[in-house]
């Protein structure tokens, strides 16, 4: 069976930046990447430094042609079906069967969406997106809706008429306190109470929402917040712990992206309540440096 110092599992903005420091650390490592990065389906990326407006696939093709002029660095295009921790490390079932070991596991498998109405599925990305500082110029000036499906999406509410004017869906579900209520008012946020059913319009594209009554309401952006999930078991089976985020549970880690397993990083949209490529970024670099830590103080013991 292959022994690696570091396997990282998941090669996209998380896992890349984590193994490129062990790559630059001259580490042996694997990264193993089934290649489904979360903002497949947005045609281009927004905010990341020097890359905005690139479409995500090539961001990804990037790093990937960096990372491989890395010798030390193998590449699994595989998923990484079970995880056993072992005293020295862990041990990888990977799809297709083969096993892999590492001293060092850093988990940045990212997280999926549930999207609460059907009709936002085909939409997913394109007029139906999660995060304004993503996508918001994009849809600038066009009608806008907030969607509740948590508790805090009233702060969402809150911040869209920088984009576009805005009413907000309460889904007769998520009342607006007195105080969230005035502070919408102030915002100029129209308020809307009976539930959205159904998202109308060619395609991909948005033109009105319909409601529970029957009413269509004319709106071009819709955001919202899916329930998430970390998208591999993997964490589960090495039993680390989660804490619960907004809108599901994410692997719980310190400031040095350690999990609760020792030998165990975790970084990325897995191990994080704020879904950004940059942080997810920021996130792998530090588990990156934490894992080639952890090796040099088990050599100097
Ligand atoms: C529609 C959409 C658009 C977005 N647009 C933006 C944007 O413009 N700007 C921005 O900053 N953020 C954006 N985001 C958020 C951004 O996509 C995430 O914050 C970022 O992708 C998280 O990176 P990650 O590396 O943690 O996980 P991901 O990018 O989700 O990558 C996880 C990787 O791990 C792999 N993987 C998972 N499990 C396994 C396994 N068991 N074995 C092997 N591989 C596995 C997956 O296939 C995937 O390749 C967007 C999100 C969505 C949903």
């Amino acid at each position: 069976m292959d022994r690696y110092d570091v396997i990282v599992v998941g090669g996209s903005f998380a896992g890349l930046s984590a193994a490129m420091q062990l790559a630059r650390a001259r580490r042996r490592l694997l990264l193993v990447d089934a290649g489904k990065p979360r903002n497949r389906f947005a045609a281009t990326s927004h905010g990341f430094l020097g890359q905005d407006g690139v479409p995500p696939a090539d961001i990804m093709r990037e790093g990937l042609t960096q990372l491989a002029r890395y010798p030390s660095v193998d590449f699994a295009h595989a998923e990484a079906l079970t995880a056993r921790a072992e005293a020295d490390g862990v041990t990888l079932t990977l799809s297709g069967g083969a096993g892999v070991s590492a001293r060092k596991l850093v988990l940045a498998t990212g997280v999926a969406d549930t999207l609460p109405l059907e009709s936002m599925i085909p939409r997913w990305g394109v007029s139906v997106l999660h995060c304004p500082y993503c996508h918001g110029y994009e849809v600038r000036d066009r009608r806008l809706a907030a969607i509740a499906t948590v508790p805090g999406a009233v702060h969402q509410a809150l911040m869209l008429p920088d984009w576009g004017p805005t009413t907000f869906f309460t889904q007769g579900r998520f009342e607006p306190t007195e105080e969230e209520a005035a502070q919408l008012a102030a915002r100029g946020v129209a308020i809307e109470r009976t539930p959205v059913v159904e998202l109308l319009g060619e395609g991909t594209a948005l033109s009105a929402l319909r409601l529970a009554d029957g009413r269509e309401v004319p709106a071009e952006a819709v955001f919202t917040a899916p329930r998430t999930h970390v998208t591999s078991p993997l964490a589960e089976q090495l039993g680390c712990a989660f804490e619960d985020g907004m809108t599901g549970q994410y692997i719980r880690v310190d400031a040095l992206q350690q999990t609760s397993v020792p030998g165990v990083f975790a970084a990325g949209d897995a191990a994080t309540r704020m879904f950004n490529a940059t942080l997810a970024s920021a996130a792998g670099v530090m588990a990156g440096v934490a894992a080639h830590r952890a090796l040099v103080q088990d050599a100097a013991a």
